[in-house]
């Protein structure tokens, strides 16, 4: 199958999801309070509320901090892949700087 086939079906796929969220033009900020899980490479998982962006470690359906009761949960995996790209350019620097 060519490959322009695959970019077409996922635009379409892309629509079908984003078509069935109603108010998918507001910023999801404003709906309910959700708990954003922030997986760590080099040190333990966090959690932070979507409301007051307090951290927590505890994986709680309640906001330590604010109280706001989460109805879901995200994973944000961008901090894990941040700490493991870090670790591995530590493996690389010396590399880097004898240019
Ligand atoms: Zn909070």
């Amino acid at each position: 199958m060519p490959a322009w086939l695959w970019i077409i079906i996922g635009a379409v796929l892309l629509g079908l999801l984003s078509g069935n969220k109603g108010n998918s033009r507001k910023s999801s900020s404003s709906g309910k309070p959700f708990r954003i899980d922030h997986p760590h490479y080099m040190s333990e998982d966090e959690s932070e509320c979507s409301v007051c962006g307090a951290r927590f470690r505890e994986k709680v359906m309640e906001c330590p901090r604010c109280g706001a009761r989460f109805g879901t949960a995200t994973e944000n995996q961008d901090e894990w892949y941040e700490e493991f790209e870090e670790e591995c350019d530590m493996d690389e620097e010396e590399e880097e700087e004898g240019r």
